[in-house]
């Protein structure tokens, strides 16, 4: 027979008033059949619209809940961050707020973990209530950060998932600003598995990833994973840099077989600095951008802040 053991649920939110009851209704009654022990540990980042009233209201209340209230909006990524720094479970899961992630997978998920295995993330089979464009770029995204990172990302997992003591214990360790934490989760290693689970629409309320904030986690996760993109500013330099001297050759030959055809040509001189110009552009700019993650980085800031935490301010 298995010990008890503690499961700490860490959903970050941010104006999920209307979601955040069915949410705990519906893990309560996940654990309600289960012999874990379980914590909602619900992470405000910043919400204006009465749901950190309520979830604080419900710590009040059930011995099961706990709230982290940052001082603000610092983002999802951070939000599961401070969640995951102050999870007490011997394994934790993370899922959004909006039951997009259904809170029945995860039963199946302790299974797993407790067969053995340190991470178990949740894959979409279907994703319900999307738009096509979020789709197309979400999947293309997962192939290019397979391939550029070098890490085995699952396709279509999102951040639904479960991590061991063990690897929660790394993570902490790990301090970057710009943190995709999906990636992370699978670059430390451990035994990983998926279980699959179909992906709900939103229950109630708007997105608070619109297409612009996606391309802009993708960007994040990229650059904060692989310095592919400076080497490939290096490769394209080669390359202008080998157009230019066949055309010098060229030029040279022409001006000893075909005297005088050379003088013509400006519109062609200016096509060839304007390019030069785009690519030197491209280089400095995706230069700039690792300069300005090193700049970032290097302030050492907190990550995030947090306002209240009921497990230390229980009243
Ligand atoms: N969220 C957050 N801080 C933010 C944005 C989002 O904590 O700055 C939460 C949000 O409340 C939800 C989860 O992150 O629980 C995922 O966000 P959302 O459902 O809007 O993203 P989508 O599923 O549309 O990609
Ligand atoms: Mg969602």
């Amino acid at each position: 027979m298995n010990q008890p053991k503690t499961i700490t649920i860490v959903v970050p939110f941010l104006n999920e008033k209307d979601n955040l009851p069915v949410l705990l209704e519906r893990v309560q009654g996940v654990f309600a059949a289960r012999d874990e022990n379980w914590e909602l540990l619900l992470v405000d980042d910043g919400s204006t619209d009465g749901s950190a009233e309520w979830a604080l209201e419900q710590a009040r209340q059930n011995s099961h809940v706990r709230v982290l209230r940052l001082s603000r909006n610092f983002g999802h990524q951070l939000a599961i961050t401070a969640g995951l720094d102050r999870a007490d479970g011997d394994a934790v899961v993370v899922m959004d707020a909006d039951l997009q992630d259904p809170p029945e997978t995860i039963g199946p998920m302790i299974d797993k973990w407790r067969e053995g295995y340190e991470v178990v993330y949740a894959i979409r089979r279907s994703r319900a209530g999307e738009t096509w464009l979020k789709k197309f770029l979400a999947a293309g995204f997962y192939r290019i950060f397979r391939w550029l990172a070098k890490v085995n990302v699952p396709m279509d997992a999102g951040d639904f998932r479960l991590v061991d003591r063990c690897v929660v214990d790394v993570l902490k360790e790990i301090r970057e600003l710009h943190r995709f934490m999906r990636g992370l989760t699978c670059w430390v290693g451990y035994r990983q598995v998926s279980v699959e689970y179909d992906r709900a629409a939103r229950y109630a309320g708007e997105t608070k990833y619109p297409v612009w904030k996606s391309a802009r986690l993708a960007f994040d996760a990229i650059t904060s994973f692989s310095a592919s993109p400076l080497r490939w500013i290096a490769v394209l330099g080669v390359g202008v840099c080998m157009v230019a001297v066949l055309w010098v050759l060229y030029v040279m030959v022409q001006a000893v077989v075909n005297p005088g055809s050379m003088e013509r040509g400006w519109a062609s001189i200016i096509a060839v600095m304007v390019f030069l110009g785009g690519v030197q552009l491209v280089g400095l700019g995706m230069l700039g951008q690792y300069v300005s993650r090193i700049f970032e980085e290097g302030k050492r800031r907190p990550l995030y802040l947090v306002r209240l935490d009921t497990k230390h301010n229980r009243n």
